[in-house]
């Protein structure tokens, strides 16, 4: 397992975990400047960021610092009321590609979608079975895509809490069951992001992450589980303020050969998005050297 105490070379910033600075919205350039500036070596950009800037303008600060992306999130959100839904979702997806590619990130994360209008408020119908049905085709016809110009799609299996609005792929035994249905060979071209909020709870979590492999686990996503969580979607924890015993499970996907970044991603609308973004950072630094 490889030693984190010492440096930070293998830690990045999702940076939706400065996407707010003191309560106020910060552009991405901002957090790639701070990120530069404290040594940090690769990010993982928003697209809504991105978008917000203009992608050759991210795509240049990128180039011009060395910055490596460690994936970019998100594509997915499949499942939809409609054929025309349906294809709308494919040719976003495509566009997701396309960036991911731009800025050379290491996987498209996906976050596949639940039910249709849920997200919205309103779900169109109680089939999750049929949204899954979905998730499987809209996969399969992304990595065709995607295989051509040679970007990773990283499944994201979300927590059972967010199955009716973001994901209804729940487990990371769930994930592998697609990429085992649609690329058997285990060809690089899919495989899962490992968040730690979304999967530490699983008893079958260290059997998954053996069943991966190093040719299946493309991302690996740190925080913390607060107890009480007072937010499910935004009130996650900084590695070490909760549950999770994340060098324990950074050592089964290390095990397995894993030897990628340790992707910081935490949403927290009353704690760290209120702070100011460079202690959030300086945070991020000395807890993945202590609690990674
Ligand atoms: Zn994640």
């Amino acid at each position: 397992m490889r030693n984190f105490s010492e440096n930070h070379e293998w830690l990045s910033i999702n940076t939706a975990t400065v996407r707010k600075s003191l309560g106020v919205d910060l552009p991405l350039p901002k957090i790639i400047e701070a990120c530069v500036e404290r040594g940090i070596v690769a990010i993982s950009p928003w697209r809504d960021q991105v978008a917000a800037a203009g992608l050759p303008v991210i795509s240049k600060l990128v180039k011009n610092h060395g910055l490596k992306l460690s994936g970019y999130c998100r594509g997915g959100m499949f499942p939809a009321a409609d054929a025309a839904g349906m294809e709308a979702a494919y040719l976003d997806n495509r566009k997701a590609v396309d960036e991911a590619c731009e800025l050379n990130a290491a996987c498209l994360v996906l976050v596949v979608g639940g039910l249709p209008g849920a997200l919205a408020g309103r779900a169109v119908h109680k089939d999750i079975a049929l949204s899954r049905a979905q998730v499987t085709d809209g996969i399969a016809q992304l990595l065709e895509y995607a295989k051509t110009c040679g970007m990773p799609l990283a499944i994201e299996p979300l927590h059972p809490m967010y199955a009716a609005d973001r994901a209804c792929i729940n487990t990371l035994e769930h994930a592998l069951d697609v990429c085992d249905a649609l690329d058997p060979d285990q060809t690089g071209a899919l495989g899962v992001a490992v968040d730690m909020y979304h999967v530490w709870w699983d008893p079958k979590l260290q059997s998954q992450i053996q069943r991966a492999g190093q040719k299946r686990l493309l991302a690996f996503h740190v925080c913390d589980w607060l107890t009480p969580t007072t937010d499910l979607l935004n009130d996650r924890g900084m590695m070490g303020d909760g549950v999770i015993d994340i060098p324990k499970i950074r050592g089964w996907v290390e095990a397995e050969g894993f030897s990628g970044f340790s992707e910081v991603e935490i949403f927290s609308t009353g704690n760290w998005w209120q702070r100011d973004h460079k202690e959030v950072l300086d945070t991020c630094i000395a807890r993945h050297q202590t609690a990674v």
